[in-house]
Parts: structure tokens; C-alpha cells; sequence
């Protein structure tokens, strides 16, 4: 039995158990393409992970984009910012490969510092036109409570950036000058939301999300695996049941077909 299956027995046991939800008639399915756009080296594994290890098992190609290089988040007196930026990098590889991601952009903007601005969000722009991809997973912007100018920031990027602009042709065109057009993406899922509106089951794939995790040594504070283990025990625990969940605020973007020419022009009949 993996642990993933003796973890849901354990589940049904508390209590009873929950008992599994409907499944969900709208449910994104597993994209073709994904993109994760984040701030920092570590984010996504932390929000998204267990989602990314479920669309990379089933298939999909999934690209990071990693804004900052996490240059400030540490608290050892002997650090310095490129050093700690360098090792974050490595641990975000690692992660990524043992989740699967077939690719990781770093843009190397400075920790703490991004600004929502013309430079930036055509870097974003230019990489969703290159990766096409169908979803894009983001930090949600608009928490009314506690969050980082980095994360806030990040997340009004890569909306503004997925609406209108990549979409629409003739903002950035450098970009369709060097072959790359336009593009729609359908879906965007904004993690760490207070109002999340939209989960994914990650219990199959929650080990694999682990070890992404603890490749990011520096950002830990020594935690070992039996650590998240036992805090994942707890968090059964008070749920009652051992379900693993990512929850996401969820933004569609699906066009309606355009009408048929005909009704959308009539042509005076002679
Ligand atoms: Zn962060």
C-alpha cells in the first residue's frame, strides 16, 4: 500500500471520514501547456506543487518563471545576495526536475524590488507568446491581507499580461516582428487567494511535491522529510480526512465563438 492510500484509509477512518466531493463538471482537465509565474525560487513548490507533479504525471508540459532570484531570503549574517541567489537557483532546479517541469526561467530582477512596470511585464509577455501555454498559475494579486510587494506585484504582471496584452497583437509587436504571434490563454489560477474558488486533489502526487520541497534547503530552517510528514499527519487530523488539496482562485478567459460572418456583416441582398 503507498502512503498516499494508507494516508486516504487513515481518512476514512477519523471520524468516518468525509466523503469524496462530486467530481467537478468544470474541472480545468490536465492542460497540454502550463506556465507557473512566481516570484521567488521556492513559491510555486509551497502553492502549487502537488498540481504541477499531477499536470507534469499526466502529461503536460509545465514552464516556470521565476521573477526575482530570492536574493534577501535569508537571515545568516555570513550571506550575500548573489551567493544566496545562485543557491536558490540550484534548489529551484532540483525541484523542478523532481517534479517533472520541463523548463525554469530565471529573470534575475532583484528580491524585494519588482515594480509593476513596461520592461517586466513585456519579459512575461514575450514568454507566454513564446511557451503558448493553455493555464498560467500566479500569486493572487488582490489579498486584502498579509502578503509580499514581490508576490502582489508578480500577480498584477501576469494578469495585466494575460489580458489584453498577450492576446492582442499590436501590444509589444517586437514580439510578432520575431515570429512569435499572438495568444490566448484560457485559464489562469491564482494561488494563495482568500477567496479561493476552485481545488485540485494533490493526494496521489503530495510525496512528489515533498521532495520538490525539500530541495529548497535554504528556505526550510532544517525541517526534514519526517517533519512534513508529522505536519501533514496533523493536518488530517484536523480536517478529518486525508484528502491533500491546492485551492486556487480560478479566472476563465474562454471566448465565445465569433458569430458567423454573415450575421456579424449582413451584406445588402441586391
Ligand atoms: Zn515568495
Amino acid at each position: 500500500m503507498s502512503l498516499g492510500d494508507a494516508l486516504r484509509s487513515v481518512g476514512r477512518w477519523f471520524a468516518g471520514g468525509e466523503p469524496e466531493p462530486d467530481p467537478d463538471p468544470n474541472a480545468l482537465g490536465t492542460p497540454a501547456r502550463a506556465m507557473v509565474v512566481m516570484a521567488h525560487p521556492d513559491d510555486a513548490e509551497f502553492v502549487c506543487g502537488g498540481t504541477v507533479a499531477k499536470w507534469c504525471a499526466e502529461g503536460a508540459e509545465v514552464v516556470y518563471v521565476v521573477v526575482t532570484g530570492g536574493d534577501k531570503g535569508t537571515h545568516d549574517p555570513e550571506m550575500h545576495p548573489e551567493k544566496l541567489a545562485a543557491i536558490r537557483e540550484e534548489e529551484q532546479r532540483a525541484a523542478c526536475r523532481s517534479l517533472g517541469v520541463k523548463e525554469c526561467v530565471f529573470l534575475g530582477h532583484p528580491d524585494g524590488h519588482t515594480i509593476d512596470e513596461e520592461e517586466l511585464r513585456g519579459q512575461i509577455v514575450r514568454l507566454i507568446r513564446i511557451h503558448r501555454p493553455d493555464v498560467i498559475v500566479t500569486w493572487d494579486a488582490f489579498r486584502r491581507g498579509f502578503n509580499h510587494r514581490d508576490h502582489r506585484n508578480v500577480g498584477v504582471l501576469t494578469a495585466d499580461a494575460v489580458y489584453p496584452l498577450v492576446r492582442d497583437r499590436l501590444y509589444y509587436p517586437r514580439d510578432e516582428e520575431d515570429g512569435l504571434p499572438s495568444h490566448q490563454v484560457n485559464e489562469v489560477l491564482f494561488a494563495g487567494s482568500e477567496d479561493a474558488d476552485y481545488t485540485v486533489d494533490v493526494s496521489d502526487h503530495w510525496e512528489t511535491r515533498l521532495e520538490a520541497v525539500l530541495c529548497h534547503t535554504s528556505q526550510i530552517g532544517g525541517r526534514t522529510r519526517e517533519d512534513f510528514l508529522r505536519m501533514r499527519e496533523e493536518m488530517i487530523a484536523r480536517q478529518g480526512h486525508a484528502r491533500m488539496e491546492e485551492r486556487f482562485r480560478r479566472w476563465s478567459i474562454r471566448r465565445s465563438p465569433p458569430p458567423p460572418r454573415e450575421a456579424a456583416n449582413p451584406q445588402p441582398r441586391s
